[in-house]
């Protein structure tokens, strides 16, 4: 008999095509002390044991025999399983959190069992690859891992060359939608009776966590997910590309995918949903395709090899030394600033916020603020129905919060109000002005940009590519250089109230 323990971010059906049902037992744990860990977005547990539940059924429905084990901790998990399969040696695939594989093995072993650790297939690079990559560096670019892994599968090639003569069409992709574009309907997708059951669930044991269930619309199921893919292909692809950058007030999808969260627990694999969207090659524009491809083949994976480097010391890199705890409303959503608030309203109704918003809006204040990283990474694991601490973890300390000086990035995520007012209709909605930068009506998103450049002059003087931004504070007259200081001193004093 063979044991497989499967974990929540594992719940691929694929891979089991490989194992004998009659001779395979598996073991599932739903831990509700695990998922207390943090105040979690309700939908994010709501999500993640409604897929569970979903995949128990779709394996026995192959035939396998699952032990479910419901209740508090791991340990009790692994300890009723033992107890009924004595010295079992249970395999399971490599956990993306690192530290997982470790704790889960001191587990095992003392009750007497064995955990063996085999590849996890779900990523579409080996750590071979990254080798290949990374051997001789000290500091990492996405670029040049993405072109290596454009070469290996073969996508969007012609020859040795990239299709279209170019690796990145990233120059064509910041385009903000016209005026009263209509965007295409979400797909809504309807709650099953396992769902409504583990929604009561979670009303009851969490019931003080972030978010509300109401607007829950995630796929829990691989057809379901497969569903949102073809509606993102059908619908969404075509336009991904030019409006990726682009945020709409009252328009949370856009022409994003929504696939993170299916991608991350496994329904979907990486590799499948770039395979399927690369069958639209002659229905949709290369710069979206290729955009699109490049966040899968290229963000993802490589954000997952940056974490599995440079853990654990990366998770507490403070780079700038900041201290201040994060402000109320990334909980309540009651501030004045537009952007800040919807952007908080809709992670708290729907546990997703596209790309742009969490890094040139939530992402892009916290750091303009002064908030600790360890602070707003964990504000972003938990409000997110994506979150995973392999993938938060790099984009808010590494790609966000510049806290680790740039092992990945070439500069800080940092703008003004001009780069929200271009790429968004915020702005129009506000009660600040994105063209102030003193007195009660200036949007705070200026002094405080200013007011960082001035602190980390020293540091960013050591960037090239902040040469401009720097030549541009420092060409300004002493009075008004003090009195943008003076207005972010106060907007920093006075951070619950903006
Ligand atoms: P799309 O825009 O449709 O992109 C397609 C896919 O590309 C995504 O589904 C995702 O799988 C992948 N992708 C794109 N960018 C990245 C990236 N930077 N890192 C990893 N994968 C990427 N992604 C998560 O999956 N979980 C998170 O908790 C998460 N937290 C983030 C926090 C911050 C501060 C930032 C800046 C980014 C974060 N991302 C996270 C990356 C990205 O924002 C989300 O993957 C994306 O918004 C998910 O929505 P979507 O599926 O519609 O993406
Ligand atoms: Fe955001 Fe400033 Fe624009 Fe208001 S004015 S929406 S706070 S960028």
């Amino acid at each position: 008999m063979q044991h497989v323990l499967v974990l929540g971010d594992q719940l691929n059906l694929e891979r089991f095509d490989l194992y004998p049902p009659k001779q395979t037992q598996i073991l599932m744990i739903e831990s509700i002390a695990r998922g207390q860990v943090m105040q979690y977005h309700k939908q994010k547990l709501l999500l993640l044991y409604s897929a569970m539940r979903h995949f128990k059924v779709e394996l026995e429905l192959k035939g396998f025999q699952v032990f479910y084990w419901q209740g508090q901790t791991f340990e009790e998990g692994f300890a009723a399983y033992l107890q009924q399969f004595p010295k079992a040696t249970i395999t399971v695939m490599q956990p993306a959190e690192y530290g997982v594989a470790e704790k889960l093995q001191t587990i095992v072993s003392g009750l007497d069992g064995q955990l063996e650790i085999i590849e996890n297939c779900l990523w579409l690079s080996t750590h071979a690859d990254w080798q290949t990559y990374a051997a001789d560096k000290k500091s990492y670019r996405m670029e040049f891992f993405y072109r290596q892994l454009r070469r290996k599968t073969n996508w969007l090639m012609d020859g040795s060359e990239p299709l279209g003569g170019k690796w990145n069409f990233d120059s064509e992709n910041r385009l903000v939608p016209p005026k009263n574009h209509i965007f295409p309907k979400p797909l809504e997708l309807k709650p099953d009776a396992i769902t409504l059951e583990t929604k009561a669930f979670i009303e009851q044991h969490f019931a003080n966590h972030f978010g509300t269930l109401e607007q829950f619309n995630w796929a829990v199921t691989r057809q379901q997910a497969l569903q949102v893919l073809d509606h993102f292909l059908e619908f969404r692809l075509h336009d991904f590309g030019a409006y990726e950058d682009a945020i709409v007030v009252g328009q949370a999808q856009l022409y994003h995918s929504l696939l993170s969260p299916a991608i991350n627990l496994g329904l979907l694999t990486a590799k499948e949903v770039c395979e399927t969207a690369l069958k639209y090659i002659d229905q949709v524009p290369l710069s979206s395709l290729e955009g699109f491809i490049r966040q899968i083949l290229g963000w993802r994976e490589f954000m997952h090899h940056i974490y599995s480097t440079l853990m654990p010391d990366f998770r507490e890199a403070n780079g700038y030394s900041l201290t201040r705890d994060l402000p109320h409303f990334y909980w309540t959503s009651k501030t004045k600033m537009h952007c800040v608030s919807s952007a908080v309203t809709q992670v708290w109704n729907t546990g997703h916020a596209h790309h742009i918003q969490r890094l040139m809006i939530l992402g892009n204040f916290a750091l303009l603020a002064g908030i600790r990283p360890q602070a707003v990474n964990d504000w972003f694991l938990l409000g997110f129905v994506d979150a995973f601490d392999w993938v938060v973890t790099p984009n808010v300390i590494g790609m966000s919060q510049y806290a680790d000086g740039g092992t990945f990035t070439s500069k800080p995520y940092i703008s003004g109000a001009a780069y929200i007012n271009r790429m968004s209709n915020h702005c129009q909605h506000c009660q600040y002005n994105p063209k102030e930068t003193i007195g009660a009506n200036a949007c705070p998103f200026n002094s405080l940009y200013w007011n960082f450049i001035n602190q980390h002059l020293l540091s960013l003087a050591k960037n090239p590519r902040m040469s401009i931004i720097l030549a541009n504070w420092q060409k300004r007259d002493q009075t008004t250089q003090a009195a943008i200081l003076e207005q972010a001193k106060h907007i920093l004093q006075n951070l619950e109230q903006i």
